[in-house]
């Protein structure tokens, strides 16, 4: 890998203001999913190494917090100028280890980017408020404060922007963050941290923990020190962390998994769905929390659609990120691959017919076509289970209140989409659906400005927006007597 900053290669974490190996001196390799190749190693820390990184945290937070909120935000301004300035390297190392294209990369890295610059604003607008009290001789005042040290613990699908939408929001507010990033993309997020102490951040502030999941998991959820754990992950994993937070009462902010309806109404501009069908299901190789995971499109326009997704799916050209045009890269890996062939096989197996793909790409590795199945219906995993991979799962439905039923029957509720040019339909199919994100006649809907978070068992909390550094914010009440 050619960078211009080989300083951001980093091989070792920052804990608790200085870059270190692993105590035990082990360490865990990073491989490039399109090549099988290991790209570098980092340490694998435990327990020990994250207890660290907390002290150091905690110790650290009270001079952050003196600090006017201006000053911190020139701080974030910095880091987020800084990782635009460096997006070329910052996206070679994102594909090198999660396997996206290069061009989806350097998206990412701005996504990320824009989420520090958006809370390096809102630092500044934290707000309190007065209350009219309840006896004449009180006046009350509410004041909104930093929650304290919080731990993040994130996914491989965005290696850098999960880690930047949380420590954003938690740095601007005065808090301190913990980082453990997931093992196959931990890289990305040793070069943001690398950034964030050229801008200024005291190196204390922001640790960075990679290794064994468990133990440093059990650390930050055990630890009476950190006061909220945010997490990005699969709903499984998020349940079993919330059970362990839950011995020390902390504050979580759950972004978990999915399954996404994506309706197309007789009425559609079908075109554009075709459109919004290919960004929301095939973007990362299917691999983000709000890909379309069931397509429910309506009986009038039903093989109409399915034909002009076909012939739009067959141009999409499959290889290694790094080449130019590619814009399906590996899946992350081996068991990533099983899941999408164990889906399209149950799906084959229930009466579906396959349209397009449906096999591990010849070139190999976590390579595969991107796929059609038709005659989709409820008896298939599809139907229940997020596929995180390139198949599109083609549903029919007749009416406008069997749609609703069947596209709220599921117990997850982050992204939904659908496509109608029928201005009372938008607005009753958007109010009926229950999702915490509706994409209204787009595939697209992630921004730094608007709340991003799951109702039902898809998490908790909202990333982004004004509302996103609430997460980060306690409220207290002083009421003043003797007046
Ligand atoms: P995926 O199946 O998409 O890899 P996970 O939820 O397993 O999703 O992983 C998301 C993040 O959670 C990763 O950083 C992973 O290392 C971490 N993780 C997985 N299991 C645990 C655990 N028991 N305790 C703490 N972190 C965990």
């Amino acid at each position: 890998m050619q960078l211009k900053n080989p300083a951001l290669l980093r091989r070792q974490c920052p804990v608790a203001g200085e870059w270190i190996d692993a105590d035990s001196g082990e360490t865990i390799a990073v491989t490039n999913p399109a090549t099988g190749e290991t790209i570098a190693t980092v340490p694998r820390m435990g327990a020990a190494e994250t207890r660290r990184a907390i002290d150091a945290a905690k110790a650290e937070m009270r001079g952050w917090q003196r600090r006017t909120a201006k000053e911190r935000a020139a701080v974030l301004r910095r880091w987020y100028e800084l990782l635009l300035a460096n997006q070329d390297d910052l996206a070679a190392i994102l594909t090198s280890e999660q396997g996206k294209p290069l061009a989806e990369a350097r998206g990412e890295i701005a996504y990320g980017a824009s989420y520090i610059e958006w809370f390096a604003e809102e630092a500044k607008r934290v707000y309190g408020d007065t209350i009219p009290a309840h006896g004449t001789d009180k006046r009350i005042v509410v004041i909104r404060q930093p929650i304290g040290v919080t731990a993040a613990i994130t996914p491989w699908n965005f290696p850098n922007a999960m880690i930047a939408r949380k420590a954003g929001p938690a740095l601007a507010a005065g808090c301190a963050m913990i980082v453990k990033p997931a093992s196959q993309t931990p890289l990305s997020a040793l070069a943001l941290a690398a950034l964030a102490f050229d801008a200024g951040l005291p190196p204390a502030l922001f640790s960075v923990v990679t290794g064994a999941a468990s133990e440093i998991g059990s650390e930050l959820t055990g630890n009476p020190t950190v006061a909220k754990l945010s997490f990005t992950g699969s709903t499984e994993t998020g349940k079993a962390l919330l059970a362990q937070c839950a011995a020390t009462v902390k504050k979580t902010s759950m972004e978990l998994g999915g399954n996404a309806p994506f309706i197309v109404f007789d009425d559609a501009d079908l075109d554009a769905a075709v459109d919004g069908a290919i960004a929301s299901k095939y973007r990362n190789t299917g691999q983000t929390c709000v890909c379309a995971n069931r397509f429910y499109i309506q009986t009038g326009v039903y093989d109409a659609f399915a034909d002009k997704l076909a012939i739009a799916v067959a141009k999409l050209k499959v290889g290694n990120g790094v080449e130019p045009g590619i814009n399906q890269g590996p899946l992350i890996d081996e068991k990533a691959v099983r899941k999408v062939e164990n889906h399209i096989a149950d799906a084959l197996a229930n009466g579906g017919e396959l349209v397009l793909g449906g096999r591990r790409h010849e070139l190999g590795h976590g390579f595969f076509e991107p796929t059609i199945v038709k005659h989709a219906n409820a008896r298939m995993k599809v139907a229940r289970e997020e596929t995180f991979g390139p198949l599109a799962a083609l549903f029919c439905f007749e009416t406008e209140d069997e749609l609703i039923a069947l596209a709220n029957d599921t117990e997850f509720g982050l992204a939904s989409y659908f496509y109608s040019r029928d201005i009372g339909r938008v607005w009753r199919v958007a109010e009926a659906l229950e999702y915490g994100m509706v994409g209204i006649n787009t595939g697209l809907i992630s921004s730094e400005v608007a709340p991003f978070g799951g109702v039902k068992q898809s998490g908790i909390g909202r990333e982004g927006s004004k509302y996103g550094i609430d997460d980060y914010l306690e409220l207290k009440y002083l009421c003043i007597g003797g007046i």
